[in-house]
């Protein structure tokens, strides 16, 4: 069933609450704000990051910091806003010292990132980096074998009662270390925009 813009913005308000009164794992004891993840529930594409970061757990927002900077250059490079996509996190609460999610967090948090998920209905998934792809891929039932193997490619893939393309790439904070990945992200991207594109023309 599809739902009305004002119905999903508030359905995912509603989880947004949800979330900031979670408790169901100890970053809830860590963490400084929640953050449910933000932007255009209309929107066809979400995109999926690993765990808020030191400035995202600071600021309740997420991709805030500088790998949020260097996603904003490249949504802005393939003539996207970040206001018109959807941004969410697998994990909504910051993993102490940044490290990597536990899969305890990952089973308790990521109902909420499924319910998310099913009222936006997304055509298009993102997934930053290889907790986001790990986690879609299980859903989608296919073994995760390294980003570096499979960035760029389009997956179809059937969630519930909608069908969606997935499309994973390197995480932005790794593109801060190694210049290449910037380039990688870019063209996953922009293969991304040509695939929307044709679609809309459909
Ligand atoms: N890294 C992520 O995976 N998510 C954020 O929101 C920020 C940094």
């Amino acid at each position: 069933m599809s739902i009305c813009g004002d119905e999903k913005r508030y359905r995912i308000q509603m989880i947004a609450e949800e979330i900031k009164r979670c408790r169901k794992c100890g970053l809830s004891e860590t963490r400084t704000n929640v953050v449910p993840g933000e932007g255009n529930v209309d929107s066809p594409i979400v995109l999926i990051g690993e765990a808020p970061g030191y400035w995202e757990d600071r600021r309740g927002r997420p991709f805030v910091g500088a790998a949020g900077r260097l996603l904003d250059e490249v949504l802005k490079e393939i003539g996207l806003r970040r206001s018109e996509v959807f941004i969410t996190n697998v994990l909504k609460c910051r993993p102490p010292g940044n490290r990597d999610p536990r899969s305890e967090e990952i089973k308790a948090c990521t109902p909420f990132l499924d319910r998310q998920l099913e009222i936006i209905k997304p055509k298009f998934i993102v997934t930053l980096g290889r907790h986001s792809t790990s986690y879609i891929f299980s859903k989608m039932n296919l073994d995760f074998k390294g980003i570096s193997r499979i960035h760029g490619r389009v997956y179809e893939a059937r969630f519930t009662d909608w069908n969606c393309y997935v499309m994973p790439t390197y995480h932005p904070a790794a593109a801060l270390y190694n210049v290449n990945l910037r380039g990688d992200i870019l063209r996953d991207l922009r293969k991304l925009k040509i695939k929307m594109d044709l679609l809309k023309e459909d």
